[in-house]
């Protein structure tokens, strides 16, 4: 089941053609989008996601997206939804058609289902390897034009990444820095248990700022746990108690394994986490 709907509310069909063939996002993946679960009818941490879209837009520059419009698209996708009971939720947004002398951005809401994949990985955690992003954790700061940590539509590298891990015979990746510290996955924030404290690097290092990662490290922090923004290396994955990958349809996944080595059993800490991640619904 897909639903489709416009700033102004209306539902369009999404088995039919919107978009220009000339539209920026398509021809240069110039654009920014959001992906946000919803579960029983409720998006979560819908604020966060909007916030993050209007932030992606003004690294590329793009004018401010109408957030209320956004909130009324995806309101109208989840009124409108016949299917699953969680939607995977997009916002999308681009700088419209090229040449456009008004710059009009294109905007819309898309209900997806939840791909089986994903909820495999939810239960059953997945095998990881670690890839160079051949950057530094300086460069974020020194070169904005580079658009480390927007969320833009251009995911071809990360789905790339994804292809290749999957040759190596695992199913996700944990990027790294030139000088091997941990950065994030292709799709998420990597989150690691240690001794009754949670760790995740900063965003400055050049990644998205995960919105699941920041809901869990509330609801962790609430049911006990300290929680740690710094920076980590691929030796700190190895030697902790879990290693996780949160994003908003997955949540929050155990890694079991990590470069061929497996991790500590980590299915107690994990249903803890899942626990205290969900509490903040
Ligand atoms: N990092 C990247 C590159 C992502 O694409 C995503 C989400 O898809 C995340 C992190 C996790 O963000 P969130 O938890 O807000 O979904």
């Amino acid at each position: 089941m897909r639903v489709l709907a416009f700033l102004d509310g209306s539902l369009a069909d999404p088995e039919a053609a919107h978009l220009r063939v000339d539209d920026l996002g398509l021809l240069r993946g110039d654009g920014v989008f959001e992906t946000i679960l919803v579960a029983v009818k409720k998006p979560r941490e819908m604020r966060p996601h909007l916030d993050r879209l209007a932030r992606s837009a003004a690294m590329l520059d793009l004018p401010a997206p109408d957030l209320d419009g956004f909130a009324r698209a995806a309101q109208a996708v989840v009124d409108a939804w016949q299917g699953g009971p969680e939607i995977a939720l997009k916002l999308v947004y681009t700088r419209g058609v090229d040449g456009d002398p008004e710059g009009k951005p294109t905007a819309f809401a898309m209900g997806l289902e939840v791909d089986e994949k994903v909820l495999r990985a939810r239960t059953e955690g997945v095998s990881a390897v670690t890839m160079e992003r051949g950057f530094g954790p300086e460069l974020a700061e020194r070169a904005p034009w580079l658009l480390l940590g927007a969320k833009t539509v251009s995911y071809a590298m990360n789905m790339a990444a994804l292809r290749e891990a999957a040759r190596r015979g695992a199913q996700d990746v944990i990027f790294t820095a030139t000088d091997d510290s941990v950065l994030e996955g292709p799709t998420s924030t990597v989150v690691l248990a240690k001794e009754r404290t949670l760790y995740t690097p900063p965003s400055t290092v050049g990644i998205l700022p995960g919105t699941t990662q920041y809901a869990l490290f509330r609801g962790a922090e609430k049911a006990g746990w300290s929680v740690k923004v710094e920076p980590l290396s691929v030796e700190d994955l190895l030697r902790g108690d879990g290693v996780f990958l949160t994003s908003s349809v997955r949540k929050v996944t155990r890694v079991h394994t990590l470069n061929g080595t497996e991790l500590p059993d980590s299915t107690a800490l994990h249903e803890e986490l899942v626990a205290a991640y969900e509490s903040e619904y």
